[in-house]
């Protein structure tokens, strides 16, 4: 449809986008991010998500994970806060006060339990802060009209990659009619839908697309989906609109998949090389 707005997000829009770090500010004024990820046997995701916020430029990070991760978060990541769900093995609840933090970020290693159904649909509502909603978060939001109907308004980002995107807004006869079905979900709930891929598409709640220009085949491996979960959730805690959140994201994630071919090539890269060149992808940007 020719009415709609279609862009490629290229250095020189992104550059723009990047918020200059005051000199006397502190800590409290670039936001403070939850994370609810990780689940037995799947606390990396936490831990990549974890690392990749706080890459990111956020203030505070305070992770809220299953108990068994408690040792692997304050060991793998001691610059993050971490407070203990009552289960061991999944999410089962949230954090008191949760409306303290500035955005919350969820889905990284999750699982898809009902114990961890029901705490997204206590942070759905009781909850306004804006989320960044991945992985098996995505899957359990797709699986219930309930929960997709508690979505607040102009205040989600997901992030989910093809077969994810299906489960949520449903199958797609083909590539053209799949970024349309996107355009329709997102007017419909007032959200924004970063679908991953090789171009990643970015959809805003008005139909306004961007197609990402960086990232490699390297990056196609586990992981990589986790960091850009952490690097978004920063990303809106600095106060980052959604929109600017959602192409800078994808953008810097991607720029950090480029440094990283330079230096690992593609088919040994992991996401933790990724994490690694997230410094000088934003360094490149200011
Ligand atoms: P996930 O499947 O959730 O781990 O996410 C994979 C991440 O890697 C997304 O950000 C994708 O955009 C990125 N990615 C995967 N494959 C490619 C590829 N062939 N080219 C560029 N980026 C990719
Ligand atoms: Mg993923």
């Amino acid at each position: 449809d020719v009415t709609t707005e279609h862009y490629f997000t290229t250095i020189n829009d992104i550059s723009k986008l990047i918020k200059p770090r005051k000199k006397f500010s502190h800590k409290g004024l670039y936001g403070h991010a939850l994370l609810l990820c990780g689940g037995y046997g799947k606390m990396g995701a936490a831990v990549l998500a974890a690392r990749a916020c706080l890459r990111s430029g956020v203030g505070l990070l305070t992770m809220h994970v299953p108990s068994s991760g408690y040792p692997i978060l304050q060991t793998a990541v001691p610059e993050a806060m971490t407070l203990t769900d009552n289960n061991r093995k999944h999410i089962s609840g949230l954090p008191e006060d949760v409306e303290k933090f500035s955005v919350v970020g969820l889905g990284p290693g999750i699982g898809t339990e009902k114990i961890t159904k029901t705490a997204i649909g206590q942070l759905l509502a009781t909850s306004e802060l804006p989320l960044v909603i991945d992985a098996d978060a995505i899957n359990i939001i797709a699986s219930s009209e309930k929960l997709k109907a508690q979505l607040p308004k102009n205040k989600v980002i997901f992030t989910p990659h093809p077969k994810e995107f299906e489960r949520l807004v449903g199958k797609s006869k083909n590539d053209y009619d799949r970024l349309q079905d996107m355009k329709e979900f997102c007017r419909v709930y007032s959200c924004y839908i970063c679908l991953k891929g090789s171009h990643t598409a970015i959809c805003t709640p008005e139909g306004k697309l961007y197609f990402n220009t960086t990232g490699n085949a390297g990056m196609a491996t586990g992981g990589t989906g986790d960091v850009l979960t952490g690097v978004m959730t920063a990303l809106v805690a600095q106060g980052y609109s959604l929109e600017e959140a959602a192409i800078v994201g994808v953008y810097v994630h991607g720029l950090a998949g480029d440094l990283a071919l330079q230096k690992v090539g593609d088919i040994a890269m992991i996401a933790s090389d990724l994490t690694d060149h997230l410094p000088q992808a934003f360094m490149a940007l200011v």
